[in-house]
């Protein structure tokens, strides 16, 4: 497909800009979806796409996503996203990434970038050299660090309401969840549940890791393929995306499908097949949100209270989820993107009456200029 066609075909970006440099071997392609809310903020990947239409529909797509996500969870930010085409594991240089946060400067804050697969905390700080419009980076230069104690208390704080929308209970006291997967999110996420009283069962393909939680929590676990057919009230799918699929979907024997993974449902449909079943999905863009709140309060001068305190958000942001799709009788994800959908709406018609004024991450941008490199 030629390239307007696929701009065409995967929805109304506002700006794409292709960076390359023959020297360091940069090519990556930065996609600005849309800024209504604020500035497009989202991680860079760095993947050896097989090729350019790869990327492009990549970066297009995961922009995409992020418009959402930054929409849903309340902030004042837009969507973005960048690919590097590339192997993570052979082409980087301090070149590279410097020449790709010059071209991220470029833009002047429109786009902020981070952290994403295949890159790092380290890389990000070569593009903080050349650009101040990036975050994730070290927390020895002012940054946030590892979002994912953050993310998992979002995807708690999800559960909470979870239950409270299924269960009608306040409390997680005797709740029993399966966590699937005890990587960043998964282990901090376990923590968070066996402090509120939960029983739970965890699973993961990294035996060490099961050990090591097993023993530190005095939990029991189950083999990684069982995890998400065990009786439960909520399955947390803390691992890989797409678990909820053909397969797995008739198998399922919670009340709940609650957990920080992202793209969960195989497809949509499998949201709509939840819906029929009564088994209540929390949106994973909603509920796993924490870690961008996180990177959120690092653009405005960052505190970690104040970051544990955001996350608190994803609770009345699924509550409203879980309304509108009672009210309009639609799945849950459906509902999500109603709710992200309505609030750019409106923030576009308040713009259009008051004269195109920013929101408020454009003047604190100017905070993140002035931080030390
Ligand atoms: P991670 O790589 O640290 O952990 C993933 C864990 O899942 C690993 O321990 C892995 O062994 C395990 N796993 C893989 N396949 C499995 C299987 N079939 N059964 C059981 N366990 C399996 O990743 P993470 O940072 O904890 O992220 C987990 C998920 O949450 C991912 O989908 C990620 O995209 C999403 N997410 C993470 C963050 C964050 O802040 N880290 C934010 C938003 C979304």
């Amino acid at each position: 497909m030629l390239t307007f066609e696929l701009l065409e075909k995967h929805g109304e970006h506002e700006q794409i800009v292709y960076c390359h440099d023959k020297d360091c071997g940069l090519k990556a392609i930065i996609a600005v979806h849309n800024t209504t809310l604020g500035p497009a903020l989202g991680g860079t990947r760095m993947w050896p796409y097989k090729s350019e239409e790869d990327a492009l529909v990549d970066v297009l797509r995961l922009s995409k996503g992020m418009t959402y996500k930054a929409s849903a969870a309340g902030l004042n930010l837009g969507g973005g996203k960048a690919v590097i085409i590339g192997d993570p594991k052979k082409d980087k240089t301090e070149a590279l990434f410097r020449t790709f946060g010059a071209y991220v400067n470029s833009l002047n804050g429109k786009y902020i970038t981070a952290e994403d697969v295949g890159t790092t905390v380290h890389d990000m700080a070569y593009v903080f050299m050349e650009t101040p419009y990036v975050t994730g980076i070290p927390v020895s230069f002012g940054g946030s660090g590892d979002p994912s104690p953050f993310t998992a208390h979002g995807v708690l704080m999800g559960i909470k309401a979870s239950v409270k929308e299924k269960l009608k209970s306040d409390s997680l006291k005797g709740v029993r969840v399966a966590v699937q997967g005890l990587g960043n999110v998964g282990h901090h996420l376990v923590e968070y549940l066996v402090k509120e009283g939960a029983q739970v069962t965890v699973a993961d393909i990294d035996k060490d890791k099961v050990k090591s939680v097993c023993d530190k929590f005095g939990l029991s676990a189950v083999d990684p393929e069982q995890i998400v057919t065990s009786e439960c009230d909520v399955f947390a799918p803390c691992a890989l995306g797409a678990g909820i699929n053909d397969q797995t979907i008739s198998k399922l024997k919670c009340k709940i499908v609650a957990g920080g993974a992202n793209n969960q449902l195989a497809e949509h449909r499998h949201g709509d097949a939840l819906l029929e079943m009564g088994v209540l999905y929390a949106p994973d863009y909603v509920i796993n949100a924490g870690g961008l709140m996180n990177v959120f309060v690092e653009l405005e001068g960052y505190s970690r209270d104040r970051a544990f305190e955001k996350t608190t958000q994803v609770y009345d942001n699924l509550m409203q989820v879980y309304r509108i799709s009672r009210e309009e009788n639609i799945a849950t994800h459906r509902a999500a993107d109603r709710l992200a959908e309505k609030r750019i709406k409106s923030i576009a018609n308040l713009r259009q009456h008051h004269h195109g004024r920013m929101a408020r991450p454009f003047s604190t941008l100017k905070e993140m200029t002035s931080r030390q490199k």
